[in-house]
């Protein structure tokens, strides 16, 4: 007889053997199945059940399920008699498993190469039958094997092995639904981290457990991802920010790790390191740059790191390790990494105390100006300056706009203090202007100003006082100043631009807007800020690079802040920026020093003619 004849023959022959006991059961076994299903039993009931009927259907041999998932075949479920490897969880790359390509098929175990290792090793099964499991939208999520002692007969073996395997993919498509929502419950699916939902709950198990409550929460604000999706789109930023995710869950240090909306993650540290100690860890970590697109990119991250206080929520938490990250980003040269002590967050009577004093210096004549040159690219040539504001405080000193500023801005002295400084530029820029030394002066304009009812004529003052030529007056705005209220702010400057005055927009790169929405801004020059240049210092400047090519398409001249090294100067030239400001080409000065130094390029000058 020849095989083909010998299997049909055989697998009738089982079929008969076994009917009278599945009539019976058929019906209730498959019953079961269906119960199983809706009512969502686990998968392995749901699996099980539908083995052991495979199994019966075929005449006493040995089934199983296999799950495809990750690229792997995982055994989900085996029926009685099963050999260890066919037994969950045991699993076996796609490739390793002849039956996977059956398709409906039987085999005889050593027929076909491959079978080989699985010879004997089936339980004293000789033969195979197997089939995918597609779902109702095609997608195959698995196999359904069965191991005979002899070889079935038909291509297809029953109706019932086509139901079973229906109800097979139906089973693992709804286990997968239910993971996957579960997935997406708490998990952030950008870069696989938990959500902020998660690690509430994990606060939350922590304080009910008691005792083990982590010692410390580090925040890991990614300063690199936000200018990147500002830069080179969302995408980009997402995939940088998947990256550093990756490298972060990899330290052994970093426990817990949930990413927070916009580009911060969330880190409950394992173990008892001191959290100085994880924050540098993780700070070497996301140090190396990312390859993306063809870039090399920082993550420029900042640490924020919080000790544990009784009684918190997990707000009250992420604000003080939110309020340490952004001392940590303003320490210019220091580390990247704080840990919050009250005095980040000024104390309540000493803000007081502070305020106090700062009402009415300008009155008093506290408040004078410094003024740091900005030069051209290239030759160096003096194009203008910055008047940067100092307080002269009595019995401290002098105090740095750092430090004062912030203050200014939440109780609106800055609206006075602005205007103060707005007059005294313009009366020292017309000076300069008369004795026809470079007299152009940029001043900062906070948001509050911009939006204050009285700005435009503080301006306009400022310049019929002073009598100087509008055009040498360069108001700074940021842009999230601008983007506070963006029809007032852009009306408000048109009508500025009307009377001559012109616009920079300031510390470009670290607000929130986008190349994109610059075109709309009645701006005439951008001041990019200097966080792009530490890009610099390692390698190529991607952003820095399409950031002056951008200004430049949209007719947009270019001044880097913050240029300290020769190398820095030399790559402005290269990369095409137009003036510099920093402390290579000159520091803050007085406006005597100021005025001296332009004396002496003048005089330079003439003695080169
Ligand atoms: P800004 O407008 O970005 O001013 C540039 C700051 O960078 C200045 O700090 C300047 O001293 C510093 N800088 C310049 N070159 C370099 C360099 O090469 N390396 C480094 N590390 N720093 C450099 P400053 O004077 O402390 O002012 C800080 C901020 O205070 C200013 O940042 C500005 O936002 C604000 N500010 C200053 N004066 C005024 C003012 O009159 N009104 C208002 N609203 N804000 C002001
Ligand atoms: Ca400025
Ligand atoms: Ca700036």
């Amino acid at each position: 007889m020849r095989p083909e004849r010998q299997y049909a023959a055989d697998w009738s022959r089982a079929r008969r053997e076994t009917t009278p006991r599945r009539a019976a059961g058929e019906s209730c076994e498959l019953w079961g199945i269906y119960r199983s299903l809706a009512t969502r039993a686990p998968l392995e009931d749901t699996l099980g059940r539908i083995v052991q009927v495979a199994a019966e259907a075929a005449g006493g041999a040995v089934a199983a399920v296999f799950g495809l998932r990750q690229d792997m075949l995982a055994v989900l479920a085996a029926s009685g008699g099963a050999p260890p490897w066919l037994r969950p969880p045991a699993a076996i790359v796609p490739a390793a498993a002849p039956w996977w390509k059956l398709r409906g098929r039987a085999v005889e175990m050593t027929g076909e190469a491959g079978w080989a290792v699985y010879a004997g090793m089936a339980g004293g099964m000789r033969w195979c039958w197997s089939d995918r499991l597609q779902t109702a939208a095609g997608e195959i999520v698995g196999c359904l094997t069965v191991f005979l002692s002899q070889a079935p007969g038909e291509e297809s073996p029953s109706r019932e092995m086509e139901e079973l395997k229906e109800l097979a993919a139906l089973a693992i498509e709804q286990a997968n639904l239910v993971e996957d929502l579960r997935f997406r419950a708490e998990h952030d699916l950008v870069t696989g981290l938990w959500n902020r939902r998660r690690l509430e709950e994990e606060m939350h198990q922590l304080q009910r457990a008691g005792g083990a409550a982590p010692a410390a929460l580090v925040l890991v604000s990614l300063d690199g991802a936000r200018r990147v999706r500002e830069i080179l789109g969302e995408e980009t930023g997402d995939a940088l920010l998947r990256e550093a995710a990756g490298r972060l869950m990899r330290l052994p240090e970093a426990g817990f790790a949930a990413r927070l909306s916009g580009d911060e993650v969330a880190i409950l540290p394992d173990g008892g390191a001191a959290p100085q100690e994880i924050g540098a860890r993780l700070l070497e970590a996301l140090d190396a740059p990312f390859r993306l697109d063809g870039n090399e990119i920082y993550a420029q991250a900042a640490i924020g790191v919080a000790g544990a206080e009784t009684g918190e929520n997990l707000t009250q938490w992420l604000r003080r390790a939110r309020a340490a990250a952004a001392a940590a980003r303003a320490r210019r040269n220091g580390g990247r990494c704080v840990v919050f002590d009250p005095t980040i967050a000024l104390q309540a009577p000493e803000r007081l105390e502070m305020e106090r004093r700062l009402r009415g210096a300008a009155g008093r004549g506290e408040l004078l100006l410094f003024y740091q040159p900005q030069v051209k690219v290239p030759g160096r040539a003096l194009a203008g300056y910055e008047a940067l504001m100092r307080w002269a405080s009595p019995g401290v000193g002098m105090v740095s706009p750092g430090a004062f500023i912030p203050l200014a801005e939440e109780t609106g002295l800055v609206v006075e203090m602005g205007r103060w400084a707005l007059g005294e530029a313009c009366r020292q820029a017309r000076l300069w202007e008369q004795e026809g030394l470079p007299a152009r002066v940029g001043v900062n304009v906070s948001a509050l100003q911009l939006a204050d009812a009285g700005f435009m004529e503080d301006v306009e003052r400022a310049l019929f006082e002073s009598g100087l030529t509008p055009r040498l007056l360069e108001l700074e705005i940021t842009e999230s100043a601008v983007m506070e209220n963006r029809r007032l702010a852009a009306e408000r400057m048109e009508a500025l631009r009307r009377l001559g005055v012109e616009f920079a927009l300031d510390d470009f790169g670290t607000g929130s807007s986008s190349l994109a929405y610059l075109k709309d801004l009645p701006v005439d020059r951008l001041k990019v800020d200097r966080c792009f240049l530490s890009e610099l210092e390692r390698g190529r400047a991607p952003l820095l690079e399409s950031i002056i090519r951008m200004a430049h398409q949209l007719g947009l001249p270019v001044i880097v802040e913050g240029v300290e090294t020769e190398g820095q100067w030399a790559a402005m030239e290269r990369l095409g920026a137009d003036e510099v400001q920093g402390y290579l080409t000159g520091m803050p000065m007085p406006a005597g020093d100021a005025e001296a130094r332009a004396r002496a390029e003048a005089r330079a000058g003439q003695s080169d003619i």
